[in-house]
């Protein structure tokens, strides 16, 4: 129906990315309830408080929400996710149940965002071909700079959980050995390459049991959505501990996320073929139709626009990912977070870390302000969003991830 997504008593303007075609779901309290979380819905300027509002309009499933995290309601499955969806929005666009919630709306402004669900594993994927592309010219210069095994599956290692940080939450450049150009010995230090890594996150709702691989088939039913993240990388830290095994504490200090899940009933439209579609690859990484979205980022420093990443090139899909994820029967949980890798397009300006844009350090960014960046500094505040293609022209938002850098400080100083 022309116009359903912009109608509605609340009246979002259509062009607003929080509209009817998003309503992702987060955590939020309030300064007069500063103890209580909330599950809340955004809609346009607002938080829906879904906890409340359950309550009174569908109770049946208002145990879903009562802790005021999202938890439950991953754990709860597609059916109930559905649901929940197609209430809402009935809700928020039938004039029918305008007195019934219009006083559980509460002024985004007013609602103090809280980690949205308990992340349980947290693993990051390479999933961008120009990424890869881009760190094996860097690092192995006049090498093949693609690995031998990246077409044949997604790439990923296991990071650390406990880690995982809301947007807002400022972030501490780690200390940590590495070997410094033209040392002969690895000095303990703080990084002096510390950068971000502008990715998409997919948050599993429904858990499997070990040695039951999710298909490619089955993605839907087991990931409820997607959220941003920063994959913040201390690439001194990175390069010298990453012989031979992967990254370590080179990421696992920090890895911001955004306070909004957006369903993936939400990403329908911006749904495409990723690049990965009609290549030959292992059977159970084949998919029909495919999971590619296209979703633009954009990543500002400082409020200058630095790069436009967009994710429509990612050539491995989550479904994808999923898949390889499990195939050696390793489960999943509820909570668990897998990011997609940095989201690097073929441009120089779509480059979606600083590793690329500075070519490894040796190609200074210039920021609009006058200053030069190779990797960032203290007090350097890092923004990243996007928007994904969605219904009749609208822009679905993906919220924000942001994180501000603070000094070192030596921990194992007494
Ligand atoms: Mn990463």
């Amino acid at each position: 129906m022309a116009g359903t997504h912009a109608a509605g008593w609340l009246a979002v303007p259509p062009d607003h990315p929080l509209g009817l075609q998003t309503l992702p779901y987060g955590t939020f309290t309030t300064v007069d309830r500063p103890t209580e979380p909330r599950a809340g819905v955004a809609i346009g300027d607002c938080v829906l408080d879904l906890s409340a509002a359950m309550c009174r309009l569908l109770t049946g499933r208002a145990h879903l929400f009562s802790s005021g995290r999202l938890d439950a309601f991953l754990d709860a499955g597609d059916r109930a996710w559905d649901q929940i969806r197609s209430a809402v929005t009935k809700w928020l666009s039938s004039d029918d149940y305008r007195e019934a919630i219009e006083d559980l709306l509460v002024p985004a402004a007013d609602a103090r965002m809280h980690m949205p669900f308990a992340v349980a594993d947290y693993t990051d994927f390479y999933a961008s071909e120009h990424h890869a592309r881009n760190v094996g010219r860097i690092f192995r210069p006049g090498g093949e700079p693609l690995p031998r095994n990246w077409r044949h599956q997604p790439i990923g290692y296991h990071g650390r959980s406990a880690t995982v940080v809301l947007s807002g939450t400022p972030v501490r450049r780690p200390y940590g050995p590495s070997l410094p150009p033209g040392t002969e010995a690895p000095v303990f230090a703080p990084s002096a390459r510390l950068d971000f890594e502008a990715e998409l996150g997919f948050v599993v709702g429904v858990e499997t049991v070990v040695g039951e691989p999710v298909t490619v088939g089955r993605f839907t039913e087991h990931v409820f959505g997607a959220c941003l993240v920063n994959d913040w990388s201390a690439r001194d830290i990175q390069a010298w501990e990453s012989m031979p095994l992967g990254p370590f504490l080179g990421k696992s200090f920090a890895t911001t996320i955004s306070p909004w899940v957006v369903p993936l009933a939400a990403l329908e439209h911006a749904r495409i073929r990723p690049p990965s579609h009609g290549t030959d690859v292992f059977s159970y990484l084949a998919e029909p139709d495919g999971w590619g979205l296209d979703i633009g980022f954009q990543v500002t420093l400082n409020g200058h626009v630095i790069s436009r990443p967009p994710y429509a090139t990612m050539h491995w899909s989550p479904a994808q990912m999923l898949a390889h994820l499990t195939v050696n029967g390793a489960s999943v949980r509820t909570g668990d977070l897998y990011a997609s890798g940095t989201v690097s397009g073929p441009q120089p300006g779509e480059r979606g870390c600083l590793l690329e844009l500075t070519w490894g350090g040796t190609q200074p960014l210039a920021l609009p302000d006058g200053s030069t960046r190779t990797w960032l500094e203290d007090r350097d505040e890092l923004v990243i969003t996007a928007t994904a293609a969605g219904p009749e022209g609208t822009r679905v938002g993906l919220g924000e991830a942001r994180g501000m850098i603070l000094p070192a400080q030596d921990p194992t100083a007494i």
